[in-house]
């Protein structure tokens, strides 16, 4: 399946994406998870990226196309991605209806995962994630804690609290998320791709994807 997850902050898209990866095989793309690997790693990329990120604001969409025009030829993706946490603005929407355009590549669907706000504030600030780059699982210190206080049940690294889960980097993220991306669901509908599914469990949200593709 080839569809973009949008909501805001966590809404669940992470969660939802790593459950159908599971069933159909279609690849993860988190812009999130790739830009805190490029910050750890300490790449050009990741030092242009980390000021924005560690203050809830967007990385500039040029850095983002760039990115995903790479991402998006490579191998894996042929069976199919789910893209998690992009497009993020309308411009980075404009310019990814024109590169797969270039690529040959449809869209299945667009899943609004619609969450209210005390329930995403609620998750943010109990959530923890893997800090191994290329794990990164993630946790909920109340509803799935990590093994020992704070070790991950995977690969057994420490599990930590990001930078920008304080609660002045959520509020400045959801602001975001309502000024900037937001929009994307009217620009989604336009293009008649969008479904909005409200749901805080994501077994159900899980459900609704599948059964509006009928897969
Ligand atoms: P996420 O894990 O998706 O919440 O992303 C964490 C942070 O990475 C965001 O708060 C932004 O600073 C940055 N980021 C991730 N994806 C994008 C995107 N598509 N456009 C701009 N910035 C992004």
């Amino acid at each position: 399946m080839k569809i973009i997850l949008l909501g805001a902050p966590g809404a669940g898209k992470g969660t939802v994406a790593k459950l159908l990866t599971a069933y159909d095989g279609s690849v993860q793309i988190s812009t999130g998870d790739i830009l805190r690997g490029a910050v750890k790693a300490g790449t050009p990329l990741g030092k242009e990226a980390q000021g924005y990120m560690d203050r809830g604001d967007l990385v500039p969409d040029s850095l983002i196309m760039g990115i995903m025009e790479q991402r998006l030829q490579e191998d894996d993706c042929k069976k199919g991605f789910l893209l998690d946490g992009f497009p993020r603005t309308i411009p980075q929407a404009e310019e990814l209806k024109k590169l797969l355009s270039k690529l040959g590549i449809k869209l299945d669907m667009v899943a609004n995962i619609d969450v209210p706000r005390d329930v995403i504030l609620d998750r943010l600030t109990t959530r923890r994630t893997c800090s191994n780059v290329e794990c990164q699982e993630i946790y909920n210190i109340k509803s799935n804690p990590p093994a020992d206080g704070d070790k991950c049940k995977k690969c057994g690294s420490v599990v930590i609290q990001r930078a920008d889960e304080t609660e002045e980097a959520i509020s400045k993220r959801l602001a975001t998320y309502n000024e900037k991306t937001a929009p994307l669901v009217g620009f989604y509908e336009k293009e008649g791709l969008l479904k909005t599914i409200k749901g805080t469990s994501s077994e159900v949200v899980l459900a609704e994807i599948k059964s509006a593709l009928n897969v």
